[in-house]
């Protein structure tokens, strides 16, 4: 996850007026400016290189160099490699060593940078120039036959695995084996000779596999080696990244061609990786680890355990004081915590990278929070340097302590806690069969000896990762945090079977499929599934900090979406400065409720109808209808009544904006093809068994296996109460044949009142307003229960602020005449009641003919309030119930659309509707009070065109209101910034 709020805007036409054309630039010529050009780390390294810090002489092809070679087929871009040269010879002066040269040998690393860091993601190829003769003027000139050895067979498994593209485990193998036979248990333990013995091995399994020699010559060496890094940023898990973090294509990667310094010359030298603070918690403390005598590959893949930063100030006390005023300098420099690479050479300390470093959720608002008390950044920085996404990590549920207490049995062990967070899934041991497990419907977590880049793809579909092996910095630690999974690493007692699919912990086996639960905030791993509690806001309390500074900077008002007192509670603790949309249908589907709004609905029509006759025209039946319809709504008034109270109790002078009935009545009743499915089996039964009081059962499942077959037969069959008779006893059950009478009778009747209510498109069918207008009592129900329910409050003492919307408006007449319905109740009320209460009246604004007409609308609202979610499916003409399950992932997949347009507000189309309804809304009414309550609101992308467009709030669901605090802060900063240039 971007470790800052901003999306990567700049692009590659950027970077091409950034870079005038030309190729490589060394790191004297560079600085922390060129990120698209240079990359991130070439940036990195020409900066440090600049601010007189030790980084070892190197250069940079730049990101257009990767996109020319794209453009040209693959080809390197005219001229490119007569400038690789000649820099190489410009690096052979500066470092007094010849590339090739096996009297004094320079030896190169080549690493990928792209412009946004994606940790892990592409390729890096060190020891590069290594051949048989250099390595003897290696051993000749460092007289440490160890090391170089030690360099050859490194390089020529990292040049096969990552240039020539052979797999890990053709290395690893042989590799194990010879550790194995030499009784090794760390690389450490390996001779010089016994190094040499397996270099040559490796080079003998490329010359196989490749039917090609090793090749020794370095420039050829290196021209492979820059392409393969080019070709790296279309590599599988690098495009799968950027699609994830939504990093654009076209960026390219720029290449680093660096003078080789070695960590593994003895225990004098080292490598490592830092964070300037604890990129977990944002503690402000050197975090990081170290390995004496390696190289920076054997940190990253976990290979060897490292050693924790702090031991290398007992260690290396002198180095580690330069470290640690560098690393220092580096953050004060660019005014964010840095992630760092370093190596020691025999006792020299060199930088190799600075970047801002990725961090968790809550690491990223502590660093910010305290960078503003440390007078580093303002407040206005520190608001754009969280990502609102981040925020939602922080009120996810957590697993409960005391579940936890009651199931030590279940603990299998303890890992490094790697990136926080609670999770739970199938224990699987492979990525691919994690993305098949995830496509099941099954959560995973994703379990590896150690993860490395091939296994990307799994990590994203799975809810959290486990490895056996490997450091905070470890692949899966670094990659799970810039994803914001939980991750426990180097869980070292686990015993990690892929053959078997399965683990061991002492006794205990976990096979593939069972389920685990890890805490990544922890380390601890545990068989079996761990109940979770709700996180607690109110003690983030470094997170109330950043949001009361967002309050300050924000124009927008944050409302939410809550239909009960629970969720309205909940959200005003977030935060929530009113609620936008309480969707009272969602009070009449509750279970309890539901016979009575059947019973109101089955006589809505009828009842209507008889209500518009004169007294003395009605028959019985328009009696019974009305008298049933009547008491079916006083029960719901009374209801309803207490529900609002509930929600204006919750939100004691706040507003309340309660939207009348809008969905089609019939989605409160049995689906029609339910009940002819069950009529038909009743009717069948009742013809099965003739005229005959008893039932049996035998007959009636048989007739039933011939009509529906044999699965929904025994359905059937249970409905009836049946059972199914023994195979080859003719059983007999009694059965009250009138009761099978009567319920035939009730369900034939609902089947004709749904078939009367089925329409082809529901969705632009008897819904919204239009429902109020030939159904009028519903909503003058509603108008009193909310009245009645502000009036209670108010009786106690406390500030109710009701507002009534009309949903799905196109015409001004239908909102005018709702009006007048509604007012003439409210009148009645107040002539039979005495009550006055203040109220609102307004409307969505949803059908996109309401938008276009919205100054005729405006003129009977005092607020609009926009239905994103509808406005989105009629002017798209997507169905929001079907689209994303048949066409619309794939839609995004392709880009044919660049975002779900359900999630993310459709700016260019819907968002003209959206401005056009504000304008003219406005040119009509000037102080009309605008909000939008689609799912958008909590969008923090669609917040910002919420902004610009002039709303007056954003309504979401109560865990976005944080979201959109800081969303809205951060629109309002930005258009602030935009308007002073
Ligand atoms: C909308 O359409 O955006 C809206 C909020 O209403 P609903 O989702 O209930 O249709
Ligand atoms: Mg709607």
């Amino acid at each position: 996850m971007a470790t800052t709020a901003r999306k990567p805007r700049k692009t590659a036409s950027k970077a091409r007026a950034e870079s005038n054309g030309k190729l490589i630039y060394t790191f004297a010529e560079g600085d922390a400016s060129m990120r698209s050009t240079l990359g991130g780390k070439g940036a990195g390294l020409a900066e440090m290189t600049n601010a007189g810090l030790p980084v070892p002489p190197g250069f940079t092809i730049t990101t257009q160099a990767c996109n020319a070679y794209y453009e040209a087929g693959k080809e390197l871009p005219p001229g490119l490699w007569d400038d690789v040269v000649a820099h190489m010879k410009e690096l052979e002066q500066q470092t007094g060593k010849g590339f090739g040269d096996p009297a004094n040998p320079l030896l190169v690393s080549v690493r990928s940078g792209a412009a946004f860091s994606m940790p892990g993601m592409m390729d890096t190829v060190l020891n590069l120039g290594l051949n048989p003769d250099t390595v003897q003027g290696l051993i000749a000139l460092t007289g440490n036959e160890r090391f170089a050895w030690d360099a050859w067979r490194r390089f020529v498994a990292m040049f096969g695995r990552i240039v020539l593209d052979l797999k890990a485990e053709d290395f690893d193998e042989p590799f194990d084996e010879l550790k194995h036979k030499a009784k090794a248990k760390l690389d450490t333990d390996l001779t010089a000779e016994q190094l040499r013995e397996i270099g040559n091995r490796f080079a003998e399994i490329v010359k196989e596999k490749t039917q090609g020699e090793f090749p020794t010559d370095p420039y050829r060496q290196l021209e492979l080696a820059v392409r393969a890094v080019f070709d790296s940023w279309f590599g599988k898990r690098a495009h799968d990244y950027r699609e994830f973090n939504k990093i654009p294509h076209d960026l390219g990667t720029a290449v680093n061609v660096v003078t080789m310094v070695f960590g593994n010359m003895g225990d004098d030298s080292g490598t490592g990786v830092a964070f300037t603070r604890d990129p977990n918690t944002g503690e402000k403390a050197l975090y990081g680890e170290y390995l004496t005598n390696a190289q920076g590959e054997d940190v990253v893949a976990g290979v060897r355990t490292p050693d924790k930063i702090s031991q290398m100030r007992d260690a290396m006390p002198e180095v580690y004081t330069q470290f640690e005023a560098i690393a220092q300098r580096l953050e004060g420099h660019y005014r964010d915590m840095q992630d760092l690479e370093f190596t020691i050479e025999r006792g020299t300390l060199y930088m190799l990278q600075t970047r801002s470093g990725k961090r968790t959720a809550p690491a990223a608002i502590k660093i910010a929070v305290d960078m503003v008390n440390e007078g580093v950044l303002t407040k206005e920085e520190a608001i754009q340097r969280v990502d609102p996404a981040q925020i939602v990590q922080l009120l996810l549920p957590r697993f409960d302590d005391a579940a936890k207490e009651k199931m030590t049995d279940q603990l299998l062990g303890k890992g490094l806690n790697a990136s926080p967070g609670a999770a739970v899934g199938q224990a699987i041991f492979d990525p691919d069969r994690a993305v098949a497990a995830k496509e099941g419907g099954h959560p995973v977590i994703l379990v590896r000896v150690e993860t490395s880049p091939d296994d990307v793809h799994g990590m994203l579909a799975a809810k959290g990762v486990l490895t056996a092996r490997g450091g905070a910095t470890s692949h899966a630690a670094v990659v799970a945090r810039s994803m914001g999974l939980p991750c426990v690493a180097g869980a070292e007692s686990l015993k990690i079977d892929y053959p078997k699919r399965e683990m061991r912990a002492g006794s205990v086996t976990v096979r593939e499929g069972e389920l685990i639960s890890i805490d990544g905030t922890t380390g601890e791993i545990y068989a079996g599934e761990l109940p979770t509690i709700e996180a607690r806001f109110e003690d983030e309390h470094d997170l109330a900090t950043l949001l009361s500074w967002a309050d300050e900077s924000r124009r927008l008002q944050v409302w939410a979406n809550a239909d009960y007192p629970r969720d309205a509670e909940r959200a005003r603790a977030f935060g929530a400065q009113g609620i936008g949309l309480c969707r009272t249908e969602h009070m009449f589907f509750e279970e309890d409720r539901l016979p009575t709004v059947r019973r109101m609905i089955l006589n809505a029509h009828a009842a209507t109808a008889a209500k518009a006759k004169a007294d003395a025209d009605r028959t019985d039946d328009d009696r019974a209808a009305i008298a049933t319809f009547d008491a079916a709504l006083a029960e719901l008034e009374k209801l309803q009544t207490d529900d609002f109270a509930g929600l204006f109790r919750a939100m004691d002078g706040l507003p309340v904006v309660i939207r009348l009935i809008d969905p089609p009545l019939h989605e409160f009743l049995p689906a029609y093809d339910e009940l002819v499915g069950e009529t038909t089996r009743l009717r069948t039964t009742l013809e099965l068994t003739g005229g005959s009081n008893g039932v049996d059962a035998g007959l009636v499942q048989q007739g039933l296996v011939k009509l529906f077959g044999k699965k929904d037969a025994a359905r059937a069959m249970r409905r009836l109460n049946l059972s199914a008779p023994e195979e080859g006893a003719a059983a007999s059950e009694p059965m009250d044949r009138s009761a099978l009478e009567r319920e035939l009778t009730e369900k034939t009747e609902l089947l004709h009142a749904v078939e009367a209510m089925r329409e082809q498109n529901p969705m632009l069918g008897l819904r919204g307003v239009r429902l109020g207008l030939m159904v009028p009592d519903v909503v003058k129900m509603q108008t009193r229960a909310i009245l009645a329910g502000a009036a209670r409050v108010a009786a106690e003492g406390l500030t109710p602020l009701p507002e009534i919307m009309i949903p799905l408006v196109g015409h001004v007449n239908e909102l005018r005449e709702t009006r007048e319905i509604l007012e003439a109740e409210v009148a009645r009320i107040v002539e039979t009641s005495g009550q006055q209460v203040d109220y609102k009246f307004g409307t969505m604004i949803e059908v996109p003919r309401g938008a276009l007409t919205a100054d005729e609308i405006a003129e009977h609202a005092e607020f609009f309030s926009f239905g994103t979610n509808d406005l989105t499916q009629m002017g798209f003409g997507y169905s929001r119930d079907d689209a994303e399950g048949k066409f619309l992932m794939q839609y995004v997949d392709r880009k044919i659309l660049p975002e779900n347009p359900f999630q993310v507000l459709d700016a260019a189309g819907i968002g003209q509707l959206v401005r056009m309804g504000v304008e003219k809304g406005r040119a009509a009414k000037k102080d009309l009070k605008i909000g939008i309550c689609g799912e958008h609101g909590g969008d923090p992308q669609s917040i910002a065109f919420c902004h610009e467009v002039g709303l007056n709030y954003v309504s979401c669901s109560p865990f976005r209101v944080p979201v959109a605090r800081l969303a809205a802060a951060q629109a309002a900063i930005a258009s602030t910034e935009t308007r002073d240039k």
